[in-house]
Order: structure tokens, then sequence, then C-alpha cells
């Protein structure tokens, strides 16, 4: 894939739920990811650097066991040390990140550069996962994650490398985990049996039975159909391998399911010896714990058994520049949730920039795309946007550093073939007229503080985020520790633009105009897309059989009889570490918070360390609005920051937002009553965050927008909102269980249903219909009303985080700021839950695989039963929809959860099956009590690790007391929950199975987001309301 796979545990991860508002317009490029992930310390932007000499424990040119040091360097922007080792016997690089951070990571790197499309690297990572010479487990990966407190655990396939990183908080866990990871690297079993499950596999449709058909199976199989189910990721796909079609790039890493199947074991051992050697390996680590311990473990048992050798044969050259531009069409599948089939096409130009290598370059232009593309005042929203002729930016919109050569790629989405030349000319006129006339200072410098901001801004993932953004450079052997100098590279940049006022123009000709290495990719729907990959599908399967002979049959059907016996195996699973109880049995450190009413507004006050940032939340309830305004709201949160206010036109209200602030942003908020789920809240809120220094002007703008917010240009707003249509509809299928349970839930009570109705499928359909029937104006006017109701301080509550030394003088603006709300009479705070009777529903989607989800109420939140159903779920995931689902059925996830809603949820993720999965939730039951005399101390502990990964995860300082905030959820119910979590018996875990699932709920509901199935009702033997 372009960007990353995500694998395995991708679709598995949920926090506790917070309602997300279909606001998914903000793709994070790689940079953007960067720059707000970086976080701490002082800037130093006008100081050149200066190396202190201060005693370190480390030192240059010394041997540690086996690695001999070669650089230490202090990077003061983020307070870290790096240091770079490299194996004396091996030469594998080593990179350590000594940081006061307790979220520890590790992760192990290659470069890995397939030369075809059988998505040999991708299917080798699951692989590598599926049991190891000391850890001898089926799936020892997946296993672990019931054994462990890993704040993330995963492994991506990228276009040119394979990455294996874990994070903890815990040292033990860290352990833990290094040990299998770097068996399941370097000493995988890759048994021919886990080829077949995960990557691909003739088998009988009828297992044993010799005499049905034979079908096409696997893991990777089916979660690469899923993933270029969605036509963003095939555009992003074929965007990189036009662009740099001379080496590896030219194919898909990932892998293409009609290339899939000429894959074989033996190629996939022999790109194991190759690529996974030592020397071809980056190995990283990041925190607080003791290096040592990790080098020694590296070396004796793992490297120095290993010779060096020459690693260049995974190196990648530089793509030989063209002489002329080049263009490419593709045809993609018509999206039934998309716009109107004339209207559902894509283009982009995408411009070669330079070597990942040079990074102050490679700097400076991703700065320049910001300031070209981003916002009301870059050149090419203004020339591309504003005439309002597409559905806004495409997903691959940005500056794509993610290779060994660097490009540029601006596109557009939802727009009509005749206006594919348009876009061409204006492309052109605004490269010119960018050049002719150059940038406004202001707007640079906006874009520059943002990027300071960001560096401030603390993140709790800072070391993952730190391995993802220097994975690419790094694996080109670039200098990863002057690119942590980001402060200096602004400095520079800053400097450069003095020096020459010219300096951006001069970038723009020589990449822009004088730049023939320029591709143009358009994409257009195609009614029989799907019709062509079946008959693909068809024909490759046909060729495949008719080249068996007998033994070759006989070997088909004995492994498929194999497969599903080793499958059903029960392993040992002892091999594999576990954390203990005492490893976990105290809670988090929780910082106070405190509660006062200021004005009053119930505010909540916490002082953490926030490096110099406050940061602003403000709730406000709109329980009150009518049905018809409700509706809006998601809509309402999307606009209303990018429309100017009465003082200010919308280019200059954006211009201060971003130069004082990090944006002022709005989103829906949906809380359940979590002492009893009878009644739910609707919340809007606003939260915005800036230096300490910029707070008074935080605030200012913040009233500004709230008390005089803009809403009368109907030409803008009209824009904004068939944007919004547009961006709506992209990524439904990569998140395709979300959808499917926030469907499912809708059927089981009313708030359930407004829910599905405000951010799952159905909110698609709705604002499609609400623009056709409503004009403009009356879409205004309605936008207007619910600011007009919403926003004042009577139904309004707020949290503020800031650093100790700062929070007096927080508090005196914020009282500023209450002081010029309005009041307004308390509207109503809550409304009745009504639960509905049983009913299923299919969404008839043009893909070919299916997500299913099947949601039932349980208990509430702070019910005592909750938190067992929430072992239980772990539970069930793990021993039973896993293996079923996953491994047996070949589904690419499936998974169990109960929510703070008090619903309990079953899912799986780009499922070949629809049936027949809805009916492995329905067995949940008979399975339980087959597994009952199975249920020991040590599962039951497992499952609970896995919800204690949720509860303990990291919080990041501006989101300290986020619980109680939105739900009530204090820090003492917060801790009684978790120790209840820890102390579920394994009698309770039965008693609730007993009372939850024995008897079908009298409240559920079943949902299918899947390719149209005439058989659905006769293989169900129910009655389901299909929506196509
Ligand atoms: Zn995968």
């Amino acid at each position: 894939m372009l960007t990353r796979l995500q694998c395995l545990t991708a679709a598995v991860r949920t926090k506790r739920p917070i309602v997300q508002c279909a606001r998914r317009n903000s793709k994070l490029t790689f940079d953007e990811v960067l720059n707000k992930e970086k976080s701490k310390t002082t800037l130093q932007a006008e100081l050149p650097y200066i190396m202190t000499h201060r005693k370190y424990k480390y030192s240059e040119g010394k041997v540690y066991h086996g690695f001999e040091c070669k650089r230490i360097e202090y990077i003061p922007d983020f307070e870290l040390t790096s240091c770079t080792l490299r194996h004396v016997g091996t030469g594998t690089e080593f990179w350590y990140i000594d940081r006061n951070d307790t979220n520890n990571v590790f992760s192990i790197n290659f470069r890995t550069t397939p030369f075809d499309s059988t998505g040999l690297p991708h299917i080798l990572e699951h692989l590598a996962l599926c049991g190891s010479k000391n850890f001898p487990v089926r799936d020892p990966f997946f296993k672990m994650l019931n054994r462990s407190v890993a704040t993330f655990m995963n492994a991506m396939t990228g276009p040119d490398y394979t990455l294996y990183p874990f994070s903890t908080m815990n040292e033990a866990d860290f352990r833990n985990l290094q040990k299998i990871y770097l068996d399941a690297v370097f000493r995988p079993n890759l048994d021919y049996l886990d080829f077949l499950q995960e990557g691909w596999r003739l088998e009988h449709k009828e297992l044993n039975n010799q005499k049905s058909d034979l079908i096409i199976k696997g893991v990777v199989y089916n979660e690469m159909k899923g993933a270029f189910s969605e036509n963003s990721q095939v555009f992003m796909q074929n965007l990189l391998n036009n662009m740099l079609p001379d080496h590896t790039y030219g194919y898909v890493s990932g892998g293409n399911p009609l290339e899939i199947p000429k894959l074989t074991h033996d190629d996939l051992v022999k790109f194991h010896k190759k690529y996974y050697h030592p020397s071809n390996a980056r190995i990283f680590c990041y925190g607080s714990f003791d290096l040592m311990r990790t080098l020694e473990l590296v070396d004796k048992k793992y490297l120095s058994q290993h010779e060096a050798i020459n690693n260049s044969y995974s190196r990648i050259p530089s793509q030989l520049r063209w002489s002329r531009p080049r263009n490419v069409h593709i045809p993609s599948r018509l999206d039934n949730m998309g716009a109107s089939f004339n209207r559902q096409n894509q283009i982009a130009i995408a411009l070669m920039m330079c070597d990942i290598t040079d990074i102050q370059e490679s700097f400076e232009l991703n700065v320049l795309c910001e300031v070209l593309i981003r916002g009301p005042n870059s050149a090419f929203y203004q020339s591309l946007i504003e005439p309002n002729f597409s559905g806004g930016y495409n997903q691959s919109t940005g500056y794509s550093s993610d290779c060994k050569d660097t490009y540029f790629v601006v596109g557009l989405q939802d727009l009509k073939v005749e206006d594919f030349k348009k876009f061409n000319d204006l492309f052109d006129k605004t490269v010119l007229k960018t050049i002719k006339e150059g940038f406004e200072s202001q707007h640079i410098e906006s874009v520059l503080h943002n990027l300071e901001l960001s560096l401030k801004h603390q993140s709790p993932h800072f070391g993952n985020a730190l391995l993802f953004n220097s994975t690419a450079l790094w694996n080109h052997e670039g200098d990863v520790v002057s690119s942590l100098r980001v402060s200096e590279m602004i400095a520079k940049l800053r400097s450069n633009l003095k020096d020459s006022k010219n300096y951006f123009q001069g970038k723009i000709e020589q990449y822009m105009v004088n730049n023939t290495h320029k591709l143009t990719l358009t994409m257009s729907p195609d009614e029989m897309y799907e019709e062509n990959f079946k008959q693909a599908e068809k024909d490759m399967l046909k060729q495949k059989v008719s080249a068996l002979d007998s033994v070759n049959l006989e070997e088909i059907y004995q492994n498929g009889i194999k497969l599903e016996k080793s499958q059903k195996t029960i392993h040992n699973t002892d091999v594999l570490p576990c954390l203990s109880i005492a490893d976990v049995k105290d809670p988090p450190n929780l910082p106070k918070i405190e509660t006062n009413t200021i004005q009053n507004v119930l505010t909540q006050l916490c002082k953490v360390p926030t490096n110099e940032i406050t940061y602003l939340k403000c709730l406000f309830n709109i329980t009150g609005l009518t049905q018809d305004e409700v509706m809006l709201v998601p809509l309402f949160c999307n606009v209303i920051n990018d429309m100017g206010t009465q003082k200010h036109d919308f280019r200059t209200f954006d211009k201060l937002i971003l130069s004082k602030t990090a944006g002022i942003d709005f989103k829906l908020n949906f809380v359940e009553n979590v002492k009893d789920a009878k009644s739910y809240r609707l919340g809007l809120m606003m939260t915005t965050y800036a230096l300490d220094k910029n707070v008074p002007d935080m605030f200012g703008l913040c009233q500004e927008l709230l008390l005089n917010f803009r809403l009368e240009d109907t030409g803008r707003l009209k824009m904004l909102v068939e944007n919004y249509i547009s961006n709506i509809s992209v990524g439904i299928t990569s998140s395709g269980h979300i959808y499917a349970m926030l469907s499912a839930s809708g059927l089981v009570s009313d708030a359930a249903k407004l829910k599905s109705l405000l951010s799952g499928v159905d909110h698609i359909d709705f604002m499609k219909n609400y623009l056709q029937q409503n004009n403009i104006e009356k879409i205004c006017d309605k936008l207007k009303a619910i600011g007009k109701k919403v926003f004042n301080k009577s139904n309004m509550r707020s949290a503020i985080n800031s650093s100790d030394s700062y929070h007096a003088s927080a508090m005196h603006h914020y009282e500023c700021f209450l002081e010029k709300l309005p009041m307004f009479e308390k509207t109503k705070s809550s409304n009745e839950i009504k639960l509905l009777e049983p009913s299923l529903q299919h969404y008839v989607m043009n893909i070919p695989v299916n997500y299913c989800a099947k949601s039932f109420f349980a208990a509430p939140y702070l019910h005592e039963d909750h938190p067992v159903l929430r072992v239980l779920a772990k539970f069930v995931s793990a021993k039973y929809l896993l293996p079923v689902v996953r491994e047996q059925n070949g589904a690419y996830g499936a998974g169990a959860k109960i929510g703070s809603d008090g619903l309990f949820s079953f899912f799986s993720y780009r499922d070949p099956h629809s049936a027949k999965t809805l009916n492995a939730f329905d067995n949940t039951y008979e399975w339980l009590l087959t597994e009952n005399a199975n249920i020991d101390q040590q599962t039951l502990f497992e499952a609970k690790l896995g919800v204690l990964q949720q509860l303990d995860s990291p919080i990041a300082p501006g989101n300290v007391g986020i619980d109680y905030f939105l739900y009530e959820v204090s820090q003492e119910m917060f801790v009684k929950y978790r120790s209840r979590v820890l102390s579920v018996t394994v009698d309770e875990l039965r008693n609730v199975i007993h009372r939850y699932f024995k008897e079908e709920p009298a409240h559920f509901g079943k949902c299918i987001l899947g390719p149209a199935n005439d058989k659905l009702e006769q293989e169900t033997k129910l009655k389901w309301k299909v929506i196509s």
C-alpha cells in the first residue's frame, strides 16, 4: 500500500467510545502526523545550536554488548538524547532514543523491496507472526495481545519496508514482547499450513466433499480485496505505481488479489532469508528503560549468530526523471454511497520533488506545499476549491515523503469528466500567478506558527510517531538524527525567506514549471468493474484448477483437512511469557481534577505539565434543539469555523486562528447516562489550544466566533456543504465494522438510531436528501438558528488544562471570556431512551467483502455486570471469534465489545461470509457452554489484561480529565471500575453468560454492509430490510 498497511489489530482497537462526528475530511499525511505528534521543550529558533558538553552515560567509540556507539546528540526540541549504534558483527543499525517517557517503544524494521505484486512482503509479515523457534505456538502475536498491557502492538508493510513495532509502559511487558518480536522476525517457523491460511490456498467449498468446487481462500487475499474496495486506496496505489514505476514502487507491496495466487511458499522462505538478514535490519528503541539489557539480548540471542553481508541489494535507486509529462487513466468501482455517476471522477497532478535524504530541502518543500494547499489563504484552495466544481481535495493531496523520491500531489474528487481540462488549466494558471504575485508573509508565518505549536504539544504516543515519521528516511540511509532538529530547520527557512524575496517562487519555478516528471492521473467509475474483477478471478481459478493433476487434487483435499484440524487444535501457550497480577494491580497515577462554578458555569480545572500550552474545551448542551436542528449539527460543526465572523472575513479569520491557536474545532458529543442508560445528552463541544502567551488572543477569537459567527455568504456555504457530503462518503469500507456496529446498535434503541443518523451510513443518505429538498438559503437560516440557540453560558460547561505556573493567568482570561457570553434560560438536560423491537438491515454496497454486526442491550456502564461483560467480550473475541471467524472462515478481523452506552456488539471485518458469521455470533452461548470447563484463572486473567490495555492507555496532558468532563465518570468511579475488572471471578463470568446470552435478547439488531445477496433470507431464515 502507499502509506502503511494497518495489519492484524487495526480493526480491533477501540477506546472508551466517543461519538465520532462524521467529519472525516482531515486525512493526515505522513508529515502532518509528524507535526502533530512532535512535542516538547523551548524553541531556540533564533539561536544557533550549541552542543553542550554534558556528561552522558554512554560514549562515542565505545562498544556495548557487541554494538559500537557511533554518535550521540542531544536534541533540545524534544528533550531527548539520540544514540546511534552499529552491531560490530553484522552491521545492524540500532537507534536508541533516550527520553524521560514511560511509554517505551521497540521496533525491528527491514528494507523489503518486492519485484512483483504477489504481496510477498505483506504475507511474510503475517507469517512471521505465526510462530517461531522459541515460541512454536499458533499465532503468538495474537495470543500476546492478551498477555500484555501494550499500548501499541502491530506490524506493517510499506512500499519498501516492513516494520514490527510495539510500545508499553510496563518494563516486564517490554522485555516479554521484545523476546517474542525478535524471535518472530529472525527465527520464524514459516510453516506451510500457515502460508495457506494467511496467504492463499485452493480449498473445497465443502471441506469434506472432494467433489465440491474449489475456491480461493486466505487472510491476506481477503484483506487486499477489502483494501481495494475503497476507491481512494486504488487511486493512491496507482499514483505511487505510476509516479515511480521503474523499480520496486512499480509493484503493489500489499498484494494485488489477482496476483497473490502466483506466490509460492518457497519464494516466501527465500525472501525471508535474504531480506530479514540482520545486516538488512534496523532496530529502534525509545524511552526510559535500560538500554544495556536490550543490547545484550539482541546481540547474544540473535545477531551474534550471523555474519555481516553487504545489504546493497535492497537499496533503491532514484527514479529516472522523465523527459515529458505522462497521463494515466484508471477505472474504479462505482460507489453506490458516493456522488452521482457522472460526478464520481477523480483527477490529480503529481510532481516529482527531491530525494528524501535531502532533509532541509524536503522540509522546505513540505512547508511550501502547506502554504499552497491548506485553507482559504492558499493559492490552490482559491483556484481549485472555491469555484466549487468538485467535492474538494481528494485523499492523495499533499506532500508525499514515504519513498526514496518525494512528490507533491494536488487532486480533486467528485468532479465531472468535462472538468478535467478545467482542472489542468487552473493548475497551470495558479502556478504562474503564484510566481508573479508571491506569498503574503503573514500567511507563511501562520503556517510556521502552527508547526512550532505542534512541537510543544505533547502526545502520549510520541515514540511511535517518531518511529513512523523517521522510518522512510532511515530506510534510505538518511540522517534521521538531524531531521529531528525541527526548530533549526524552521530558522534556516526563515533566514532563506529573508535573504531572498522570491525564495519560494524560485522553488515553484524549479519544481512545478521546469519539471517534466509530472503525472496526471484520472479515475472514472466503470459499471463493469466488479463484474470484470469477478470474471478475472474466475478465469484465474479455472486456470489454476485445470493445471491440477490427481496428486495435486488429493494434496489440496488433504491440506484443507489438515489446516482445519490444526486450526481447531488447542495449543499449549505456556511457553509464552505473561504478566502477573502484581505487574498491573495499581492504577496509573491520576492528576487531581478540580471543579468550580465560575459565573454560574461549571468549570473543570486541571493543572498538569502542559509545556507552555493552555487547552480549552467548552461543551454546550444542545438537548433542547428540535429534531430537525439536531440532524444538522454535524454539518454545523463542519462549517461554523470556516465562514469568518462579523468582524473578519473568512480569509482573515483563518489567518488569525492559525497564527494564534492550533485551530478551533467543533464536534458533536453524544452521551448515554452511565448510571442507568435510560437517558442521553447531546452536546456540541468546542476545543482549542494555544501557547500560553497567545491565550488572551485564543479567548478573543473564540468569543468572536461564538458571538459573531457569520453564515450569510451562501455561495461559500454551498461549497462547504457539498464538500462535506463528498467527504463523509469516503472511507466507509476502511472502517466498515464501525459503521456496521453503529447501524446494528441503531436497531436497538432510539438513541442509538439517532447516533447512527448523525454519524453512520444513514447520515450520508440523510444529508444527500436534505440538500436536494432544501435550498441553501433555508439551510443557512437553520444553521444560524442553531448557533443562536446554542452559544450561551447557561447551557455550557468548560474544562481548562494548563500548567501550574500559568493557571492564574488562564483563569483571568477565562473569566473575561465568560463575562461576554450571554445568559439564556436553561434547557432540558436529557432525553429518555426507548428500546426498539428487534430488526435486521442489509446495506447493499458494491464491494466484494462483508462487514457484519450484531448488537443488543446488556448493562449500563456503572452497573456491576458491565466490567464482567467487558472481560467476557475480550474472552469471546480471543478464544472464539478470532479462531472461528478469522482463522477458519477467512475474515480479516472479528471481535466483540461493550460500549459505555451498555450495548454489547459483535463485528466482523472484510469478511467473505455474512449468514455464516451472524450464525457464529448467535452461537456464542453454545460455544461458551462447551468451553465452560476450560475457563481457568489464566484465560480469565488474559481477558482482564485486554481490558486493562484500554483502561490504562496513556493520556495526553491536554486530555486529562476528559472522561469526567464528557461522561461524568469520576476518578473514584474509574478506580472502582478498574479494580472490579481485576477482581472478576470465573463464577461471575459464568453468571453473566447465563444472564445475557442464554435467551435471545429482547432488544437486538443485526446489520450487514456488503454485496447484494438474494439468498440472505433463505440462509438466515429471517426477514431483512434491504437498503440499496
Ligand atoms: Zn495484513
